[in-house]
């Protein structure tokens, strides 16, 4: 044979190298810098989470979907990068719907990848294995949603998914990818072409110069400004811009709950602790990534001070937002570290720093309401209150401001928000904007992952139990996380009873739980404190040995008050009738 003749001949037989749909997703997020894949594994996706391990992800496997969907939310919120959460099919697929809805409403970046069943006998609804029309159903509760059913437009699909997911005001989306997807089979060459490395997935938004002067204008005339900081200014990642705007400016600032740390909640000019009396009395607030909605009161009501007090200034990067509430006099489209930029840039050579009667009115305010605090913080009770409990969990978080702070509850979550110091930018991770219990273990769990740092959940007991079977998972991929459970038997309060006299009342748990018990049956540390500093000391412990550790911190069933903070939004009957 001629050695021409013999080069056709092998040309001829060589195999084309193969690839298919669920090598094409593991390359088409690698390709985008996405590692971590938070999920559950079973059909038709399990053979999807063990290649993506093998290729070198971070797989981590939750027991219920849920929780793997907030750890993707947080996870987005924590680096900008889309979260992926990855279920099976139709009821995996609504567990992960609630934590996608969740992060869509919160403005975290995620994608929610499923599973599904076969479009030809969904659409004729003939009873396929977890039959749903899965796209259709998930469209209203994310920012988009979309289907994949060629292995050729994988790479296309996951590419508008980041996009979606992070451009403009970010959300959740939506990946609906079909079983027989995966096992597509096409040309490795072919494949890899057909995958997308999205190209500034959140481009820039420059504000408008019009918009910027006519702002400027407004603060300028201000005699009590005011600055409110919100999760999106955290999320933005424009920390130093944002303190150059408070520090230059010399206004007052309020943190949201989950912009606290953006600057130390230390800050002289942080008015955190006098937030009801700048609220009510400032003229000028301008809002940085927070809405109007109702953690603000709407803008309007007893909480804003007199009606038509105030004029508002507001940075977003979503145009809508504007006007929502209340009128928005300076609407500042656009992202927040160009907005914030271009105001201080606005505000060299003439600006002036607001009234000093303002600032030592507010200054006065902060001492007052701090020195009350103090005295209850410093309670060393048996069994413990709030106040004592979170006393020496503030102190934790002052030596160690690296450490990320998950909380939520009720009583649980409205103290330690106001008790507990943040330093740095996003550390505090909770229940966010519909106040939702269930975040805990997956926050928890993503916060370690994501940042490597030490984890203190601060969990009211029932909070806990909505995710508490996740200590498993905690000890199982070893985590740096600490858990404290604030035990006071029960929801709100452990003093319920039934008037009938037949079964326990509503709120209450089992007296007396040891849910320290629970992280023991992993091989995690779990302890039993009653007192502040039998608390302290369990938690320095964790944070000092890095082991996954559940300390059941007793307190007094008497102590907390219904609903914490929010309780003008739970409806009481007055109407009277005689128990059955
Ligand atoms: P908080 O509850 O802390 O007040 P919200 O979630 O209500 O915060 O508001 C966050 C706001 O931040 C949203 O309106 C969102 O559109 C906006 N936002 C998010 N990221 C950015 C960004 N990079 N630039 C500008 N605005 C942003
Ligand atoms: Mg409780």
């Amino acid at each position: 044979m001629s050695a021409l003749a013999q080069r056709i001949d092998v040309d001829v037989a060589a195999e084309p190298e193969l690839t298919d749909g669920f090598h094409l997703v593991i390359d088409a997020l690698k390709l985008n810098d996405i590692t971590t894949i938070y999920g559950v594994p079973g059909i038709p996706i399990t053979d999807l989470g063990r290649l993506a391990q093998a290729a070198g992800m971070r797989v981590i496997s939750f027991r219920h979907e849920q929780h793997a969907g907030n750890a993707a939310a947080i996870a987005g919120f924590l680096t900008k990068k889309p979260g992926i959460c990855l279920t099976v099919s139709a009821p995996g697929f609504l567990n992960g719907l609630t934590a996608l809805a969740n992060a869509t409403t919160n403005c975290f970046p995620m994608i929610l990848i499923s599973g599904s069943s076969e479009r030809e006998i969904v659409d004729l609804q003939q009873g396929d294995y977890e039959e749903m029309d899965q796209l259709a159903i998930a469209k209203p509760l994310c920012k988009a949603a979309f289907r994949v059913l060629h292995a050729a437009d994988i790479g296309i699909a996951v590419a508008r998914a980041i996009r979606a997911a992070v451009s403009g005001r970010p959300g959740g989306v939506y990946l609906d990818l079909p079983a027989k997807l995966f096992s597509q089979v096409m040309e490795a060459e072919a494949g890899a072409k057909s995958l997308v490395k999205v190209i500034d997935a959140a481009p820039a938004q420059l504000p408008a110069p019009s918009a910027i002067k006519r702002a400027l204008d407004v603060l300028k005339s201000a005699k009590r400004p005011l600055i409110v900081l919100g999760k999106g200014a955290a999320y933005a990642q424009a920390d130093d811009e944002v303190r150059a705007l408070v520090e230059t400016s010399g206004i007052p600032y309020v943190p949201m709950s989950m912009a606290k740390g953006l600057l130390p909640d230390t800050h002289p000019q942080s008015a955190g602790a006098a937030r009801s009396l700048v609220l009510k009395e400032a003229d000028v607030v301008l809002l940085v990534g927070a809405r109007l909605n109702w953690l603000l009161s709407h803008g309007k009501g007893k909480t804003w001070g007199a009606p038509g007090s105030k004029k508002f200034i507001q940075i977003d990067i979503e145009p809508k937002e504007m006007d929502s509430n209340v009128e928005i006099v300076a609407p500042i489209v656009g992202d927040i570290g160009s907005c914030v930029t271009a105001l201080l840039d606005g505000m060299k050579g003439d600006w002036q720093a607001p009234p000093k009667s303002w600032t030592d009115a507010i200054s006065a305010k902060k001492e007052e309401n701090l020195s009350k605090m103090a005295s209850k913080l410093r309670k060393n009770s048996t069994p413990m209150d709030f106040h004592g409990a979170l006393g020496a969990l503030k102190t934790i978080i002052a030596e160690r401001p690296d450490a990320i702070l998950v909380n939520e509850g009720a009583n649980t979550l409205d103290l330690a928000r106001g008790i507990i110091d943040m330093y740095q930018p996003r550390k505090r991770l909770d229940v966010g904007t519909w106040g939702i219990m269930g975040i805990g273990m997956g926050f928890a769990i993503a916060a370690a992952v994501e940042t490597g740092k030490p984890v203190l959940a601060v969990e009211g007991d029932s909070a806990f139990g909505f995710s508490g079977m996740e200590v498993e998972t905690i000890c199982r991929y070893n985590l740096p996380v600490c858990i404290v459970v604030f035990n006071n038997n029960g929801i709100y309060r452990g003093t319920d009873t039934d008037p009938t006299g037949r079964d326990p009342g509503t709120t209450v748990f089992v007296r007396d739980s040891r849910y320290d018990r629970m992280m023991e049956a992993f091989g995690g540390v779990g302890v039993n404190a009653t007192t502040p500093d039998e608390l302290s000391q369990a938690v320095n412990a964790a944070m000092d040995s890095g082991r996954p550790t559940l300390i059941n911190a007793v307190i007094d069933p008497q102590a907390g008050t219904e609903s914490g903070n929010i309780g003008s939004l739970n409806p009481t009957s007055t109407v009277k009738k005689k128990p059955a």
